[in-house]
């Protein structure tokens, strides 16, 4: 059931964070934060108004001199403190990714862990953020380089990791000094507000950290202010191209991670049991809901009949239901209502083109029909390389089997394809493995491995429509990002005083 306007004005009103007050802002435009398993509508998200938007921003704005200048030191130690509170509110966090988002609790559980990491990594800032320097560069000249932050700092965060993603951002932009607004879904608002909360709780400057809601009025007011100067975001590739067109022309550095559709290889040497457990897996994890999802499998030669039975068994076999509550399942709902539909159109959208639909998820018996977004997982194979289901992004547990004769035509197919966020390889072969690592067109592999996500430690290498920009989300690229660097030149030259054969540093004598 879709929640009308007059629903929401009586549900409770999600919090947005300005200048340190918690406040449920005038916005009379609502949106529904639906808890995916049951369809009920757990909150009532308002959509900022583009004042608000300002206010937050301004916020922002007026902590900055005082932040930026707070010793890096300190500011590691507010990382430290907060890192500490996410583990400790670690059970917590995962339950709320579930509620709202509707992944397991196993993945919920995951995901917080890989965002502690992100704040782990974040600690480390003393190192991270040093420059460098080199003695009698010209005779008698000192050079070094010193980073600085860039200023307020924006970050938009799309539904799919609802404390994870947020994590990716703001805690490097804040510890590198800058202040931050963030615009988290206005799916999964809730998590971000509880981050805030632990945030805040760190000891953390009231301003250094905003919180609006909203959807594209929203997210335009941040890409056109004035006082914003970095826009972080991830979602889909249409949106991810609009924020970096529109960020960069409003003279912002932009860095946007987009949407994807990844390839798995399956050679004909693999080791069937590892290949299919992984490709099963990095299909139907969070319910196909991963920008690292594999979405494509590409069987080798011979290996193709074998690997499409054994996948549409153990997918087959799933147990598909609600994950509220910690509920032992396998995989559970998708987002919305409307996104249920969006996948189930795709399966009819493969038929049409002339794909053979071998598992069909909308004939998956399900608990709870009525209530949860929930469809069972699906595989079409014989899917060539042009139809709509090999190239759009579907985000939903559907895998395409591409069949081709060798790696050479897997690598063509992957040439072909708009995106390029991840691709994996199964393989006995060194030679095959290090054909493909070399030449597969996307920015994060994976051997042997079926997401090859990359941890807080390195970049989110994302190639082709799946990001926008230079400087990619986490390690050490995430500090240049959301720091400028300055070069200081300098020569001192000798004082009367100081002759060159009795300098005075060498004497001590005044
Ligand atoms: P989305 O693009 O619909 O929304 C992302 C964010 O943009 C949200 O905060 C939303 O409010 C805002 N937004 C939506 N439409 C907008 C518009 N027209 N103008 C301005 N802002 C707008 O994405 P989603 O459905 O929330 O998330 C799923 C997508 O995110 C998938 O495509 C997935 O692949 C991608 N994703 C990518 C990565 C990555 O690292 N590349 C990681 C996670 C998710």
């Amino acid at each position: 059931m879709t929640a009308t306007s007059s629903d929401l004005q009586t549900c409770e009103r999600v919090k947005m964070l300005v200048g340190g007050r918690w406040e449920t802002g005038g916005s009379p435009r609502l949106g529904p934060v639906y808890n995916p398993s049951t369809g009920r509508v757990l909150a009532a998200v308002p959509f900022c108004t583009a004042d608000e938007v300002d206010r937050a921003v301004q916020a922002a704005a007026e902590a900055l001199p005082a932040w930026a200048e707070t010793p890096v030191v300190e500011r590691a130690r507010v990382m430290f403190r907060f890192r500490d509170r996410i583990a400790a509110h670690a059970e917590e966090l995962a339950a709320l990714v579930t509620r709202e988002h509707g992944k397991t609790l196993a993945e919920a559980r995951a995901s917080v862990q890989r965002g502690i990491e992100m704040v782990e990594f974040a600690c480390g800032v003393p190192s991270l953020i040093m420059g460098q320097s080199l003695a009698n560069i010209a005779r008698n000249v000192d050079c070094e380089t010193i980073r600085h932050p860039v200023g307020v700092c924006a970050g938009i965060t799309p539904f799919n990791f609802p404390v994870m993603v947020p994590l990716w951002m703001f805690p490097v932009a804040i510890a590198c000094g800058n202040t931050f607004v963030l615009k988290p879904s206005e799916k999964v608002p809730l998590s971000a507000v509880r981050l805030g909360e632990l945030l805040m709780d760190s000891g953390l400057p009231e301003g250094v950290f905003n919180l609006v809601h909203g959807d594209r009025e929203t997210v335009d007011a941040l890409l056109t202010h004035p006082l914003v100067r970095a826009v972080s975001f991830v979602g889909s590739t249409d949106v991810a191209r609009h924020v970096y067109e529109t960020g960069t022309r409003n003279g912002k550095r932009v860095q946007a991670a987009g949407g994807a559709k990844n390839h798995l290889i399956v050679m004909p040497d693999a080791d069937l049991d590892q290949a299919v457990g992984a490709v099963q897996l990095s299909a139907f994890g969070c319910a196909g809901e991963r920008c690292m999802a594999g979405s494509v499998a590409m069987p080798v030669g011979r290996v193709a009949d074998d690997l499409v039975e054994r996948l549409a068994r153990v997918a087959g076999s799933m147990k598909v239901g609600p994950t509220d509550g910690g509920a032992e399942v396998d995989m559970g709902p998708v987002i919305t209502r409307e996104h249920l539909d969006r996948v189930a159109g795709y399966l009819d959208i493969g038929a049409r083109e002339g794909a053979d639909v071998v598992l069909d998820g909308r004939a998956t018996v399900l608990p709870d029909r009525d209530g949860g977004f929930l469809i069972g997982p699906s595989v079409l194979d014989r899917v060539e390389p042009g139809m709509q289901v090999a190239r759009e992004e579907i985000f939903g547990p559907v895998l395409s089997v591409i069949r081709v004769d060798d790696l050479d035509a897997a690598l063509a197919v992957g040439r072909g394809c708009p995106y390029g966020n991840g691709a994996s390889i199964f393989t006995r072969s060194g030679w095959a493995a290090r054909q493909f690592k070399q030449h597969f067109n996307a920015g994060m592999i994976g051997i042997n491995v079926g997401v090859p996500a990359p941890m807080a430690w390195f970049p989110f290498t994302g190639w082709n429509g799946s990001f926008f920009g230079d400087l990619h989300i986490q390690g050490i690229e995430s500090i240049h990002f959301y720091t400028q660097q300055k070069m200081t030149m300098t020569r001192w030259f000798e004082s009367p005083r100081e002759s060159h054969h009795d300098p005075v540093w060498k004497t001590g004598k005044g």
